[in-house]
C-alpha cells in the first residue's frame, strides 16, 4: 500500500492505474478505523481493481462546539488496517493540502436534505460533507465510492449530489456493522465510559423495536418514534436529540409510513453524541383496509 499526502502525486499514480484499464474504488473515512470501515474496504476490494482509502478529519464539517480537536486520531494503526484490508493507496492529506486558501468559497449546496435530521442539529454539516466528498471524487476519479448505511442521511445526500451533478461514479451503500449487543460501531464509541457503554445499546434497541412494530403493521410515525424515545428514556444517562421517520430516497420527513423509510435518531450519552438508524419496510395493509379495497364482509 502506497501512502500519499499530496494530491498531485496521488493523481499521477491513479492516472497510471486508469491507463492500465483498472477500476478505482474509493473509501472515504475520518480514521480511527473499526469494523464498519473495514467492511467498506473489503467490499471495495471485492469489486474494484484499485482501492483507495482516505483518512481526513474534515474540519469544515465540525461545528464550533463539536469534537474536531478531540476526534480520535490513530494514523499508524489505521494505516495497518487499511493495508490489511487490501487498500492499494492511502490518501491522508493535511488540512492545508485540502484547503490551501482556508474555508473554500465554493461549496456544494444540498438543499432541503441538509436542513432536516442531522442538518437541523448540525447546520452546514451535510454541505461540508458533500463538498469534501466531491473534492475527493475529483482527486481520485473513482468508478465506485463506498459509504456506510450507518450514516444514512449522509449516504442519501451523496447519492443526491452524484445524481444532480451527473458525477461519473456509482455510490455503493454498505450495511451498518454492529457490536454483538446492537450498538453501531463508531469511532466516537471510544469516548464512552464503561457505564455509558453499558447504556449505549438502548438506542439500537429502540430502533429495532420500532422496526418490529412497523413489520407488524404500525404505520404511524409518532407511534414508531415513541418506541425509540421510550427505550432511550429507560437509561437516565441518555438524552434524545431527535428521532424521526424520513422517506428513504430524499429524506423528506414522513408522518405515515407509506413509502420505504429510514427511522433515524441522535442521542447524547454524557458528552458523546451517538447516531443510528434502521430501514423500515412498508408492511402490507391488512385485508380490507387498503384505499379502494372492498369492505370486508362482516
Ligand atoms: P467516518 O470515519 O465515521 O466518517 O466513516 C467513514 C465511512 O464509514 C462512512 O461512509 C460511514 O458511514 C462508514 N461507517 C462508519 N461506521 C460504520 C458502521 N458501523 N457500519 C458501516 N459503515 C460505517
Amino acid at each position: 500500500m502506497k501512502i500519499h499526502t499530496a494530491i498531485a502525486a496521488l493523481r499521477a499514480d491513479l492516472a497510471a492505474e486508469r491507463r492500465l484499464g483498472r477500476s478505482i474504488g474509493l473509501v472515504p473515512t475520518m480514521g480511527a478505523l473499526h469494523d464498519g470501515h473495514r467492511s467498506l474496504l473489503r467490499t471495495a476490494r471485492q469489486r474494484d481493481d484499485v482501492v483507495v482509502g482516505t483518512i481526513f478529519v474534515n474540519p469544515t464539517q465540525f461545528g464550533p462546539s463539536e469534537d474536531f480537536d478531540r476526534y480520535p486520531r490513530s494514523f499508524e494503526a489505521d494505516a495497518a488496517v487499511m493495508a490489511a484490508d487490501g487498500a492499494d493507496y492511502l490518501f491522508a492529506p493535511s488540512v492545508a493540502e485540502m484547503y490551501p486558501v482556508g474555508v473554500p468559497a465554493t461549496t456544494v449546496q444540498v438543499g432541503p436534505i441538509g436542513e432536516v435530521g442531522e442538518g437541523r442539529w448540525r447546520p452546514g454539516f451535510l454541505t461540508a460533507v458533500a463538498t469534501v466528498c466531491v473534492k475527493l471524487f475529483s482527486i481520485t476519479t473513482p468508478d465506485r465510492a463506498y459509504f456506510g448505511e450507518k450514516d444514512a442521511q449522509q449516504l442519501a445526500t451523496i447519492r443526491q449530489v452524484v445524481a444532480d451533478l451527473d458525477l461519473p461514479l456509482a455510490v455503493v451503500g454498505c450495511p451498518t456493522v454492529r457490536e454483538p449487543d446492537g450498538l453501531a460501531r463508531s469511532s466516537r464509541n471510544a469516548y464512552l465510559t464503561r457505564e455509558e457503554r453499558r447504556a449505549a445499546p438502548a438506542l439500537a434497541r429502540g430502533l429495532f423495536a420500532a422496526r418490529s412494530a412497523a413489520r407488524a403493521g404500525e404505520r404511524d410515525a409518532a407511534a414508531l418514534t415513541r418506541r425509540v424515545a421510550d427505550e432511550i428514556a429507560s437509561e437516565p444517562a441518555f438524552t434524545l436529540q431527535y428521532v424521526e421517520v424520513f422517506d428513504a430516497a430524499r429524506f423528506v420527513p414522513l408522518g405515515r409510513l407509506d413509502a420505504p423509510a429510514i427511522l433515524a435518531a441522535a442521542a447524547h450519552l454524557g458528552g458523546t453524541r451517538l447516531i443510528d438508524n434502521v430501514a423500515l419496510e412498508v408492511a402490507a395493509e391488512p385485508a380490507g383496509t387498503a384505499p379502494g379495497a372492498a369492505p370486508r364482509a362482516q
